[in-house]
């Protein structure tokens, strides 16, 4: 049983780590990224609505988002586990995920925050080159992570469910000690 919440600024590779340890421990890669770009090229009315925001480099408002996650957490292939890659994203969409978890009796196992440098993490994101990642709207995801994702980990901290990992590393260090993490 595999249950964790991937946090770390834009850039950070979260998204890679996120898919590559979901695999090896056979959870679902919950990506709300993801769920949300997938619901833009669909066209669908989540997508419409989101579309601004994400290429803007806003956060989606929270009445699309904590539906999305409640009804994702309520679906049959995340009895075995999960891992949650960009949710929860505010101090408020981390009290709403708590609660979901208390109600459906799945505690987080631990929160893993990607640590990374800022000039590491520009570096990377204007090499990506994804539609929101152009310099303006990428130096304003960073400023959003800074205020409202960056005190989750505080959040966490006091909780004592954080753990922190390398993220300034290769791509196949960081998942060897996201790995060792897992595997304890
Ligand atoms: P990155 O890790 O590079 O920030 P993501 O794929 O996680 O990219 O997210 C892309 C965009 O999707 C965000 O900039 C935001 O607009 C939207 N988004 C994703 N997750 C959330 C969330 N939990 N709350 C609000 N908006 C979100």
């Amino acid at each position: 049983m595999t249950r964790l919440i991937f946090l770390g600024p834009p850039g950070a590779g979260k998204g890679t780590q996120a898919a590559l340890l979901a695999k090896e421990c056979e959870v679902p890669h919950i990506s709300t990224g993801y769920i949300l770009r997938s619901a833009v090229t669909a066209g669908s009315e989540l997508g419409q609505k989101a579309d601004q925001y994400m290429s803007a480099g806003e956060l989606v408002p929270d009445d699309l988002i904590l539906d999305l996650i409640q009804e994702r957490l309520s679906q049959a292939d995340t009895e075995k586990g999960w891992l949650l890659d960009g949710f929860p994203r505010t101090v408020p969409q981390a009290e709403f995920l708590q609660k979901l978890l208390d109600q459906i009796e799945q505690p987080v196992d631990f929160v893993v925050n990607l640590d990374v440098e800022n000039d590491v993490i520009l570096a990377r994101l204007l090499q990506r080159g994804r539609k929101d990642d152009e310099e303006s709207v990428i130096l304003h995801r960073l400023e959003v992570y800074r205020k409202q994702t960056e005190p989750l980990i505080d959040f966490y901290r006091s909780r004592q469910q954080l753990v922190s990992v390398d993220g300034n590393q290769t791509m196949e260090a960081v998942y060897a000690d996201l790995k060792r993490l897992v595997m304890e």
